[in-house]
């Protein structure tokens, strides 16, 4: 990329963007203007031919059952995604879009659909939905305690290919040893909602860091943002049993 333009690509927000997932790329966007980098939002509708490979960064939302299949079905169809990712461009997919882009998911009504295979993460239903708070510990660049919300039937293994982007405190998360997210070079996924870039601004950071190649200069979060991520972490220790 430029250093002075970062293309941000928001993917298929008109399929996959529950709970505000929307909102990481005004994240992304705001955090880069504090640092006097200008941004482009992209955004790629259903309606569009494809995905572009020429974008820095690329941000896929969570979704229903029925959105989550269209939308593999059209990144299916063109290879903008992957040759950005083959070029070590960053890539977040929140819940459903964490999914779309493991190796395979397994709908609610049973049947199985080949994902991306971006990530090494394979998805069956659980026994019921994962619904509430989460909060993790993440190792992954030093981004620290994580919290966001769940809500999601799917149940996520992960393969040799991919680490966890945290280890589960308290929540569900991926359903399967402690895991929450995946991460495989420049690919993250997770579970959490919240928008997570605004409750964690550490992991917007690092995603930008990666996107741009060089560290950010630290920014100075602003007391809304602060209050906030207090206040989320409070409700976690306060709930823990
Ligand atoms: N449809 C998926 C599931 O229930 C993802 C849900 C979501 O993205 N919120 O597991």
């Amino acid at each position: 990329m430029t250093r002075d333009r970062v293309r941000l690509a928001l993917v298929l927000p008109d399929l996959l963007g529950t709970y505000g997932d929307r909102g990481n790329v005004i994240v992304l966007a705001q955090r880069l203007k504090w640092r006097n980098i200008d941004s482009e939002t992209v955004t790629v509708l259903s309606s569009s031919d494809a995905v572009p490979e020429s974008c820095d960064l690329y941000l896929i939302g969570g979704g229903e059952d029925v959105a989550q299949v269209a939308a593999v079905r059209f990144l299916h169809r063109g290879p903008g995604l992957r040759r950005a990712v083959d070029r070590g461009c960053p890539v977040l997919g929140i819940c459903g879009g964490f999914q779309v882009l493991g190796t395979s998911f397994v709908t609610g009504d049973g049947t199985r659909h080949a994902g991306l295979g971006l990530v090494d993460a394979a998805t069956e239903p659980g026994n019921g939905r994962a619904i509430g708070e989460v909060t993790t510990r993440s190792t992954v660049g030093g981004v620290g305690t994580l919290t966001g919300f769940e809500n999601h039937l799917g149940r996520t293994r992960l393969g040799r290919d991919s680490q966890p982007l945290g280890r589960v405190a308290r929540g569900i998360g991926n359903g399967h040893d402690d895991a929450e997210g995946a991460v495989n070079g420049h690919v993250m996924c997770t579970y959490l909602h919240g928008p997570v870039l605004a409750r964690n601004p550490k992991l917007a950071d690092l995603l930008l860091e990666w996107a741009i190649g060089e560290p950010l200069e630290p920014v100075p979060d602003p007391p809304e943002l602060r209050a906030l991520r207090a206040e989320r972490t409070r409700v976690h220790v306060r709930n823990r049993k």
